[in-house]
């Protein structure tokens, strides 16, 4: 018998619920690689944090496990979150409160300037009132945390306990569902014989991207790269952000936890002209994912991320025989938020 690491270890003294069911599967895009050429040779894997039981499934899933187990180990009985109108960790938030018998109230800002049907009444909208949760649509220059933080003093002064949980669920706690992803990962790497030379994933509010990178450090893995494009902020504001999450994460674990701030790998090159903008290599990767492997990836997150991978791959950052991973992270309402980008 081996001994488990000491981030596995460490990992289980944090109160958690279970939301997902794990392992999540990974499996090889043979179509796609057959498209991009035979003289490549590189090895593309996706692996499904998109294809949960809960609600659709997502990224913020994983966070939510550490963050509403905190909210549980406070008596906390209204859990309170920030996002955009099509926020998919507002929608898993609501869903997750369902499972648990919490009551949830969403602040959404207007974080993308789109005004059309689909995106203020379809895709997460429609789904965070069938989960009934308690929508506060705030106007434009209205900050969310501020409001959220306001409701949450309103609610305790009632005698009920509220938890406010940050954009995206991107604190050092709500990381540690990445950081136990790449202990995850290692252990699918092993299955199948491999290392991945690369693990793709979007950047938003970096928690996905924070808690890889600081669970390959624990690991002592820290050659194996994890690679993120930015959607939300400038690449050096992103790095900035995601260095000091993962960081924060191991903190947490007891674990060494100084990582080199040079190992943060951002790019900002698929970004656009601003965070949920439509881009041309981002509807390009949406409709060859869907036509050539039947996954749907989303507008602003992973469609743009695969985007990212697809150019490097074509610029010859590997060699044939290496093996790259892309997370898909969710998102597929943001489809039909988008629609008219897709069809007419
Ligand atoms: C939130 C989100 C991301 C980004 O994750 P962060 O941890 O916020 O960086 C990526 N993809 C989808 C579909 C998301 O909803």
């Amino acid at each position: 018998m081996t001994t488990p690491p000491p981030v596995q270890e460490a990992l289980k003294s944090i109160p958690r619920v279970s939301l997902l069911d794990r392992p999540t599967p990974l499996r090889r895009l043979h179509r796609i690689e057959a498209v991009l050429g035979t003289g490549h040779g590189v090895g593309i894997y996706v692996k499904r944090d998109d294809n949960g039981e809960l609600a659709g499934g997502g990224n913020k899933l994983r966070k939510l496990e550490f963050l509403l187990g905190d909210a549980l180990s406070q008596h906390a009985k209204s859990i309170l979150t920030v996002g955009g109108l099509q926020s998919n960790h507002a929608r898993l938030t609501a869903a997750a409160c369902v499972r648990l018998g919490l009551h949830c109230e969403l602040f959404l800002g207007r974080a993308v300037a789109r005004f059309d049907h689909d995106y203020e009444q379809s895709g997460n909208i429609l789904l965070d009132k069938l989960l009934g949760a308690r929508l506060h649509m705030l106007p434009a220059g209205t900050d969310p945390f501020a409001a959220a933080l306001e409701r949450a003093r309103q609610l305790e002064a009632d005698g009920s306990r509220a938890y406010v949980i940050p954009s995206g669920g991107s604190t050092p706690l709500g990381s540690l569902g990445y950081v136990e992803c790449a202990i995850e990962i290692a252990s699918q790497e092993r299955d199948l014989a491999l290392q991945f030379d690369a693990i793709y994933v979007p950047n938003g509010s970096s928690g996905t991207h924070a808690g890889l990178a600081a669970g390959f450090h624990a690991l002592g893995r820290s050659n194996t790269l994890v690679r993120s494009f930015s959607v939300l902020a400038e690449r050096d504001t992103t790095m900035r952000r995601t260095h000091e999450l993962a960081e924060g994460a191991l903190h947490l674990l007891g674990l060494p936890a100084s990582m080199p701030f040079e190992s943060v790998d951002v790019d900002g090159s698929q970004r656009g002209a601003a965070y949920g903008a439509a881009t041309d290599s981002m509807k390009a990767a949406v409709h060859l994912v869907a036509a050539e492997e039947a996954l749907f990836l989303d507008p602003v997150y992973s469609g743009k991320a695969f985007a990212g991978m697809l150019a490097d791959i074509a610029n010859g950052r590997y060699r044939r025989g290496q093996n790259v991973l892309f997370v898909m992270t969710g998102g597929t309402p943001g489809l039909y938020a988008y629609r008219s980008e897709f069809i007419s």
